[in-house]
């Protein structure tokens, strides 16, 4: 099934110029980009996308972490991309996230994991309409979607 799922490149990435690995990481996998825009993340949207962990200890450094510079978001699209991109970013523990993962090759802590990927379709959905309005998340054809998918894989959402 065709998905989409929402990404953000975290401070810590901006700040050590890895922005261009992740995003192409994203791009070799085969997933398309269908929206991306830079923002400083206000404390309003920050409540809202981390309300799970707001009553946590450690939400007040993660807020400073998280506002240190802009965070770039992008919807990602493709075959079974909520899980793709969850796998592809490992586990929020990066100094445990397997090598070939993003946080398993580019970060060491809990905090500064270098990227965001939603954790289910459902989440996903609601994390997109929170950064996107709806005409920002373009529709247009790329001509490799030919070649990733099976006939059967290629069903939208
Ligand atoms: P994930 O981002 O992997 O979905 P969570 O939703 O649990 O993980 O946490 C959101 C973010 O909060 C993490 O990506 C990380 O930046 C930060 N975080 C989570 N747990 C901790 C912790 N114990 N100490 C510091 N920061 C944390």
């Amino acid at each position: 099934m065709i998905e989409q799922t929402l990404i953000l490149i975290k401070p810590d990435a901006i700040n050590r110029g890895l922005l261009g690995e992740i995003v192409h990481r994203f791009e070799r996998k085969g997933l398309k980009i269908v929206a991306m825009k830079m923002m400083h993340l206000k404390d309003s949207l920050l409540e809202e996308h981390y309300a799970h962990i707001k009553d946590k200890p450690f939400f007040p450094g993660v807020k400073k972490f998280m506002q240190a510079s802009p965070t770039v978001i992008m919807v990602v699209e493709g075959f079974e991309a909520v899980e793709i991109a969850r796998l592809m970013c490992g586990p929020t523990k990066a100094s445990q996230a397997p090598a070939g993962t993003i946080r398993g090759d580019y970060a060491l802590s809990v905090q500064s994991n270098v990227v965001h990927a939603s954790d289910s379709k459902e989440t996903a959905r609601q994390e997109i309409k929170r950064f996107f309005k709806k005409e920002e998340v373009l529709e247009y054809d790329k001509i490799d979607f030919e070649l990733l998918l099976a006939p059967d894989e290629k069903r939208k959402r």
